[in-house]
């Protein structure tokens, strides 16, 4: 059997929402539009990594059977992750299953360990034996898109002592809108000691990127260092704009409130050193992210949502 097999991963990992792809529809794996289950059936022909980042990542592999050809996803992280995915520029593939979607990949059974399986997709080979070719363009969010948030008292972030003023609150105007319409920006100083808002488990970090500006660009997850801490109700706590090599927690770790996490930084989407946080999950369509309103403990008896301008001594 001769085959030949070219295909091109483009992750556009943007915090914001954009019009590049048509709206999908969530699948949850109950209803997933495959027409072929056969996760494990044929041979791989191809694997690639996508959204790869400490903690996982997203392998899709095409898998050959006679003259079938079947489009598998798994993730490796320990947090589920919705999807959004489509193939185009098919040679001498017929498809059998959609060409677009928003799947939901169940969280791997540990950091960077075995998560199921699911079908994208699945072709016919037009000509048996000849040449194929697809390219596929994919964008993830972390997160379940059903986990809603129980009321908590975000401790500041920071330690006892220092004092930071919110640079912007929920719906802030230069970047808290959309996915991040729910966040705050402190306006630390780069290597600041960024603590735990809320207890839970280090999912997934980034330590790796380097430098920042407000072009398109940066706003490529990938841009930014970050810490995400799934919490007990399924919420996701994100830390970002970290200081490179500034993250001081491993991957799988449960951590209390106040634990250290990170040296705060000024890396990826970002015009001054600050830190971001906001709670949040995947969106439905893995475009998008669904960002809570919360609250902060910021005094002994005094709960409330930050409120841009206002500067908050940290007391615990
Ligand atoms: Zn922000």
């Amino acid at each position: 059997m001769r085959w030949w097999l070219v295909c091109t991963c483009v992750v556009a990992c943007t915090p914001q929402p954009t019009a590049e792809y048509p709206g999908p529809t969530y699948a949850p794996p109950s209803m997933a539009p495959a027409m072929y289950s056969a996760t494990e059936a044929g041979t791989v022909v191809d694997r690639k990594t996508d959204f790869a980042f400490d903690g996982g990542r997203i392998e899709i592999e095409m898998r050959l059977d006679g003259n079938r050809v079947v489009e598998v996803a798994r993730s490796r992280y320990a947090v589920p992750i919705v999807m959004q995915w489509s193939v185009g520029e098919l040679v001498n593939l017929e498809p059998i299953g959609p060409v677009s979607g928003a799947i939901y990949l169940p969280a791997a059974d540990k950091p960077n360990g075995v998560g199921g399986a699911v079908v994208l997709t699945s072709y016919a080979l037009r000509i048996p034996d000849a040449a194929f070719n697809r390219k596929l363009r994919t964008h993830a969010r972390f997160g379940d898109p059903q986990a809603r948030p129980e009321p908590y008292p975000y401790r500041l972030p920071y330690q006892a002592g220092k004092t930071f003023t919110v640079l912007q609150g929920f719906h802030g105007q230069f970047s808290h809108r959309g996915s991040n319409e729910y966040a705050v920006d402190f306006d630390c100083p780069v290597a600041t000691s960024v603590l735990a808002a809320r207890p839970g488990v280090v999912v997934a970090a980034n330590a790796a990127a380097q430098g920042s500006g407000t072009t398109s660009e940066f706003l490529d997850y990938a841009r930014t260092n970050f810490v995400l801490i799934l919490h007990d109700d399924g919420t996701l706590g994100e830390y970002m704009h970290l200081a490179p090599s500034g993250v001081r927690v491993s991957i799988g770790q449960r951590v209390e409130r106040g634990d250290e996490l990170a040296l705060s930084g000024n890396t990826g989407y970002s015009s001054t050193p600050h830190l971001h946080f906001q709670v949040m999950t995947a969106g439905s369509d893995g475009l998008s992210a669904l960002s809570f309103p919360f609250e902060l403990a910021v005094a002994p008896n005094q709960v409330e949502a930050p409120v841009q301008g206002r500067a908050y001594p940290s007391w615990e």
